[in-house]
């Protein structure tokens, strides 16, 4: 942490005097913290609201995510401020990480029990290792005490001795220093420490420390990831390929309008000559997708749907592009989107949320096994088919990450954004937990936990906890108990990443009674059933006007070569 803050105050650069204004924060994006001494007065629209005073630290958020200012803030005194640019911020922030990740990775290989183990389970445990600091001749092991700890010396000496049984004084065995590691048979169940472990140095001692629990809830939880791989899923992407070989955009008839997406409009199409079935073609402007640089996404969009084969995600068959759109032909979900019966119901009782939470808990369950993160879950990415059934739409944010890595980009909807996303911890898939558990609070209650008036409110909310959130009554304690253990705070710590992987979650009490194996079976019947006529009935659908702003400029430099 030292080195993050020296590294932060390298980077300070401006400072402030009496009178100027500081921001004109409101409606300008500044993305810079502020550490200050003097006063400073907070306004919005001209009316006041605080004065403050001493070191405090303004627009704090603002470093994190690119975002408008809510409040003017004035110098009212001579003010000295320390500045800094989110991405400055953010570089260092992932920079460290990394360089801390692979420093404890290093001293993990040194270490005999942890030698046999793969890079990616090191860089796992690394990521679970505390730091802890001792001060010269504190007892960091006692001699007959029960502990369940490992320690590895990150800096600094310590002396080991044991105690004599005749004289009972402590006999000098040996100094251990940085590398060196202590208390490993706790690991293997044996908690009675054999020695004592003194601090020497007269700086002090640092230790990298893990506990028997975490340990073990991780390599247990690492051995059983599923690699379900499957000739199966070949065999069906082979099928629709022959499928849909010969079918060309020409051959699509536009029905209606399903839904409006980031980069364009979602039509229900019918293959000319074929009434018995209808798809959803997805449009993306090609222009729209260049200028917010989502070029990565929207292909790894196409991989990740077009291999997925699983029947909670809905299948994508065929991509088309020409020069001003790309095109996803998909199939369609005519029950229309959950957020739009959650609108109109207000919220849904335990049952009807624990059948679309067991959904999505079967969705991740099939991504997570492949590394793939999905990052985007709400109830407006839930689409019912005609049965009732939920299936996971949108992939623009999922990401297939290499095993035992972390990713950094900034994304998701702020309400169901985990806590490591916006501090750019980095993140994987524990990420998709922490949104579990806002979405099963969402459905339960009709909002998200975490909402603010704006995006940074909600981010500061997220950013507390979920202990500080108030559960509405109609929520059962059982319920509760997972959204809590979905929502921790440290990502390891999230029920679903922990020992038994997602199973975890199946087998919390809350589903006590579910019938996984008729959901995976399509024999358990939905708790809502939507009213679909006939293939192209989009009566689930809101209505939307033709897009006003017409075609977009043609996009023929070749990004998307290979969609
Ligand atoms: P997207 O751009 O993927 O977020 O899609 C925008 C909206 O279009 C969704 O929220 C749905 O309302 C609708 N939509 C997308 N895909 C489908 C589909 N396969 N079937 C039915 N409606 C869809």
């Amino acid at each position: 942490m030292f080195l993050v803050l020296c590294k932060i105050v390298k980077s300070l650069k401006e400072q402030f005097h009496r009178h100027c204004y500081l921001l004109l924060i409101f409606l300008r994006q500044l993305p810079t913290l502020f550490q200050m001494d003097g006063r400073v007065e907070v306004s919005r629209e001209g009316k006041y609201l605080s004065t403050l005073s001493g070191a405090k630290v303004l627009g704090e958020l603002a470093i994190l995510y690119n975002c408008q200012r809510t409040a003017t803030i004035t110098a009212i005194t001579e003010c000295n401020l320390w500045a800094i640019e989110r991405q400055c911020f953010q570089t260092i922030m992932m920079r460290t990480g990394l360089i801390r990740q692979a420093e404890y990775t290093d001293f993990l290989k040194s270490v005999p029990i942890f030698k046999d183990l793969a890079e990616d389970t090191l860089i796992k445990i690394s990521d679970v290792l505390e730091e802890t600091h001792y001060q010269r001749g504190d007892y960091i092991v006692r001699q007959g005490a029960r502990g369940d700890t490992f320690f590895i010396i990150s800096k600094g000496k310590v002396r080991v001795t044991i105690k004599q049984q005749d004289t009972q004084e402590e006999k000098f065995i040996r100094m251990l220093g940085k590398g060196d590691f202590f208390g490993e048979k706790a690991l293997q169940g044996d908690d009675l420490r054999t020695a004592n472990i003194i601090c020497e140095s007269p700086e002090g001692v640092s230790c990298l420390v893990i506990d028997r629990e975490t340990f073990n809830q991780l390599i247990s939880s690492l051995d059983e990831i599923k690699h379900r791989y499957d000739d199966e899923g070949a065999m069906e992407r082979r099928k629709i390929n022959e499928e849909f070989r010969d079918i060309n955009l020409t051959d699509l008839r536009v029905i209606a309008t399903l839904g409006v997406g980031g980069f364009g409009r979602v039509e229900l199409v019918q293959v000319n000559g074929d009434n018995s079935r209808s798809f959803a073609l997805k449009q993306m402007k090609k222009s729209q997708i260049v200028e917010t640089r989502q070029q990565q996404h929207i292909m790894s969009e196409k991989e990740i749907m077009g291999e997925a084969n699983c029947q909670f995600i809905v299948k994508l068959f065929k991509t088309f592009k020409d020069k001003k759109y790309l095109y996803m032909l998909m199939e369609s979900c005519l029950g229309g989107e959950l957020w739009t019966i959650l609108r109109d119901k207000g919220n849904f009782d335990d049952a009807t949320t624990r059948f679309y939470t067991a959904c999505v808990v079967e969705a991740f369950d099939y991504l997570h096994s492949r590394n793939i993160i999905y990052r985007d879950l709400k109830p407006e990415n839930l689409l019912l088919d005609e049965k009732g059934y939920v299936k996971l739409v949108d992939f623009g944010f999922a990401k297939k990450l290499q095993t035992g890595r972390k990713t950094w980009t900034f994304c998701g909807t702020p309400e169901y954004v985990a806590p490591e996303v916006i501090l750019n911890r980095g993140h994987d898939i524990s990420a998709d937990y922490w949104s579990l558990g806002v979405l099963m609070f969402e459905l339960l209650t009709g909002t998200p936990p975490f909402t603010g008036s704006d995006p940074m409110r909600t981010y500061n909310i997220i950013l507390k906890g979920i202990d500080a959130i108030e559960f509405p009554r109609n929520i059962t304690r059982n319920a509760s108990n997972l959204i809590k253990k979905l929502c921790r705070d440290n990502p390891a710590e999230r029920l679903g990443y922990q020992r038994g992987g997602i199973s975890e979650i199946q087998k919390h009490k809350w589903f006590d009674g579910f019938y996984w194996w008729g959901l995976q079976n399509r024999s358990l019947e939905p708790p809502i059933k939507p009213s679909v006529k006939s293939v192209v009935d989009t009566a689930n659908f809101d209505e939307y006007p033709p897009d006003p702003e017409g075609p977009p400029p043609d996009d023929v430099s070749g990004w998307d070569k290979d969609f």
